[in-house]
């Protein structure tokens, strides 16, 4: 029996190492990691620049409390926001922390603009913003609510979709509306630009904040460095992770001016949001990601994943039912069971992850090759033909 907390359905497998896109298990058998931990390893395995940055920084200092400047912090903030829509950067260590900020945040800044009675954000039908309490009511999934008490207040969820029903439930209260650009766990949902450049409008329209969780869909997973920028849009709020720390734990919440000022000393904070290590690693990713290219690159072998795969749905129809997503995250809707595509897929040593709606995504580094791809394509080829000749029937 294992002292582990049994809240994760595990594997048998256990690796050793891990180089680009591949790892290696503790006995040398090689796994195309078409996973990325979820979307998180976003340079592959062992990076050369960022086993650099973190290995020189490690040798220099590991934390100094946020009582004290921290100029990699600093850096790293004024670097993303000369990227993106905002004007100010809170560090946490994960994604769920970051969404806590940007709820908090919503909600702070309507109380510093006489409306403290606004506080409820609005929430979309199969969204997932995190583990927290409050993350868990914001994402309002029966499965994770069940048996932790009353969900968190605050929350109104509705159907993604249909403006009208948004304009409907924004009331008195309402503090913003927050939504994923592409719902990862939910199953690679994609949600219309049309209709995140209507919330945008609506947002304006009725003076509440747009919030947006680009914890997964961040950091070029899409081919734009955010995914709100296909839209043409630009959020209030956005929080961040996953691939920020390209596998060290980092979260980041991103807000505009008019949000940003109101918070002030001793309204939020974290003990270890902003370390001297995940500021290095973070500044490390962002050297790569926003190279010349980078993103273009992205966007290209996302477009030939995705080519590749609808030709594979074609020849397997009878599993994969449709593909999804943008960029490098994209996702087969099955026939058959999820789990059972995924498990075929890892008898061919490919690894993917599952996801709500009967959905396996593809989170293929962001460093994939044409060869990986080709490689990874073929796999799923072989893992389909396994699955129709019954072979894995009871897998
Ligand atoms: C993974 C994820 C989170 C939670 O991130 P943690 O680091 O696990 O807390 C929140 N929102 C989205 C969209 C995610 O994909």
């Amino acid at each position: 029996m294992s002292a582990l907390l049994p809240t994760y359905a595990r594997s048998e497998l256990s690796f050793a190492r891990g180089e680009g896109a591949y790892l290696y298990t503790t006995t040398g058998e090689r796994y195309l990691d078409f996973a990325s931990g979820v979307a998180v390893t976003a340079l592959g395995h062992a990076h050369p620049h960022l086993v650099k940055a973190l290995t020189e920084q490690a040798k220099k200092l590991w934390h100094v409390s946020n009582l004290h400047q921290i100029p990699e912090q600093a850096r790293l903030a004024e670097r993303l926001t000369d990227a993106t829509f905002a004007n100010y950067v809170f560090f946490a260590n994960s994604g769920a922390e970051a969404v806590e900020c940007a709820i908090k945040a919503a909600r702070r800044y309507h109380f510093k603009n006489g409306a403290p009675e606004r506080y409820r954000v609005i929430t979309f039908e199969g969204a997932f913003h995190g583990r927290t309490l409050a993350t868990i009511a914001a994402g309002g999934q029966a499965k994770h609510l069940e048996g932790f008490g009353p969900p968190t207040d605050g929350f109104d969820q509705i159907e993604a979709g249909d403006i009208k029903k948004v304009k409907a439930v924004i009331g008195e209260v309402t503090a913003g509306v927050l939504i994923e650009p592409i719902m990862g766990e939910g199953g690679m949902r994609e949600i219309s630009w049309r209709f995140l450049q209507d919330l945008r409008a609506l947002c304006d329209d009725e003076g509440i904040l747009l919030l947006l969780d680009e914890v997964q869909t961040g950091m070029g997973r899409t081919g734009r460095l955010f995914a709100h920028e296909w839209a043409g849009i630009t959020p209030d709020i956005m929080a961040t992770a996953k691939g920020l720390g390209g596998g060290f734990p980092v979260g980041a919440c991103l807000m505009t001016e008019a949000v940003g000022s109101a918070m002030t000393a001793g309204s939020h904070g974290s003990t270890f949001g902003g370390n001297p290590l995940a500021m290095a690693v973070g500044n490390a990713v962002l050297d790569i990601v926003l190279e010349d290219g980078f993103l273009d690159h992205v966007a290209q072998m996302g477009l030939r994943l995705k080519q590749r795969l609808a030709a594979l749905k074609n020849e397997h129809g009878e599993i994969i039912e449709e593909v999804r997503g943008q960029g490098l995250m994209l996702g087969l809707k099955c026939k058959v069971s999820n789990v059972k595509l995924l498990k075929a897929l890892r008898a061919e040593k490919m690894l993917t992850v599952q996801a709500g709606d009967n959905v396996i995504r593809l989170l293929p580094p962001l460093i994939v090759g044409e060869a990986e791809i080709d490689l990874a394509c073929t796999k799923l080829d072989a893992a389909c033909v396994a699955l129709k000749s019954g072979a894995l029937a009871d897998a």
